[in-house]
């Protein structure tokens, strides 16, 4: 019932005219009852749909902002990302969901979308708050061909897709603090958290998962714990506007599937970087290096083809700045 509902409102979305019952039924090898069972379904949770007796059903509009894996599902043209689809109201942590299902053997792009954690993690243990219905909140499971050293370079290709792909939909200007959030007007919209799994040898990659979780439409500040408030903020606030979490998350599987695409070609990022550095924050600027090893400021001067911070030193000297234990500020605040 549940593929049956997904396909029958995928046909919908994707048909400017009506689509005949039969239709329907040839396409999707269901039955007439079934069709009639889904149209009532989708009418009851507020789907506008006409149905005309001699040319069928056509779908007028969609209630606003319904999260589910049917209306995500719906709005996916892609190949591979989020092609499989798991949905869950609530949940711990999609990154350890997706990791499960990646051990279970789930195939390359299979996506788990949350629309609550109650555990959710940034890097280094930290916690990622996640209240439910503002939020999007997904994994995404990769399965690449390529060595560990270049997994780092996973969290800047999907910063650099969510980033465009949050402008797309919402007009906002989207910066990135390197390397794994996403910044509006000085304020963190998005974090991005980037997992690997070794083979038992410890020589290859078994799989990454990538976690995405984005602040959409908590209405203002007030929405954040206190701690929060001076960092972080939703695109609702910034934009002033509504967001369909399933149109933003379709768009960022999209953007990503495209990206991780260019990226696949050369195993760098030097035909994303130039895109990544027009929205890197606080390019040029003074920065604070929080480096275990010692702590130093210099002149944020872009990023290399490997994804590490190049940072300009007083003396001039240009050093290239590795994720990991890392953490950037600007010399004033946050960026
Ligand atoms: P840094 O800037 O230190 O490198 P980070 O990128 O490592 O930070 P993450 O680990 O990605 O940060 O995110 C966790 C941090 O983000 C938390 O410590 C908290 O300060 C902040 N945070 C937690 N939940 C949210 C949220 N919903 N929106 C914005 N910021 C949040």
């Amino acid at each position: 019932m549940k593929t049956d509902r997904s396909d029958i409102l995928t046909c919908l979305r994707n048909s400017e005219d009506y689509v005949s019952g039969q239709q329907l039924c040839d396409r999707l090898g269901v039955s007439r009852t079934a069709v009639w069972k889904v149209m009532k379904q989708l009418k009851e949770e507020g789907y506008r749909i006409e149905s005309v007796p001699s040319r069928g059903y056509r779908l007028v509009e969609s209630p606003a902002d319904v999260y589910s894996e049917s209306e995500i599902a719906s709005r996916l043209h892609t190949k591979w990302a989020g092609r499989r689809l798991i949905y869950f109201d609530s949940t711990g942590s999609t990154n350890p969901d997706a990791k499960r299902f990646a051990e279970e053997g789930a195939p390359h792009g299979t996506t788990v979308v949350a629309d609550r954690q109650t555990a959710g993690r940034g890097r280094r243990g930290r916690a990622w708050e996640s209240p439910a219905g503002n939020s999007v909140y997904f994994t995404i499971v990769i399965r690449p061909a390529f060595v560990p050293d270049k997994a780092s370079m996973i969290t800047l290709v999907m910063a650099l897709s969510v980033a465009e792909a949050i402008h797309g939909v919402t007009g906002l200007d989207t910066g990135i603090k390197w390397p794994n959030d996403i910044v509006v007007n000085g304020k963190k919209v998005v974090g991005i958290l980037t997992e690997m799994s070794m083979t038992p040898e410890m020589n290859e990659i078994q799989f990454l998962v990538a976690g995405v979780g984005v602040n959409v439409n908590q209405e203002s500040a007030e929405a954040f714990p206190e701690e929060l408030r001076g960092t972080a903020t939703s695109l609702k606030i910034e934009s002033g506007r509504q967001i369909d979490r399933a149109a933003l998350l379709a768009r960022i599987l999209e953007q990503f599937e495209t990206d991780y695409g260019t990226f696949e070609q050369t195993l760098t990022l030097s035909a994303l970087k130039e895109r990544y550095e027009s929205r890197l924050a606080g390019r040029d600027a003074a920065v604070r290096v929080l480096d275990p090893a010692g702590e130093y400021t210099g002149i944020s001067r872009g990023i290399t083809d490997t994804g590490e911070l190049v940072v300009e030193k007083e003396n001039g000297e240009r050093v290239p700045v590795y994720a990991g234990e890392v953490s950037v500020r600007g010399l004033y605040g946050y960026i």
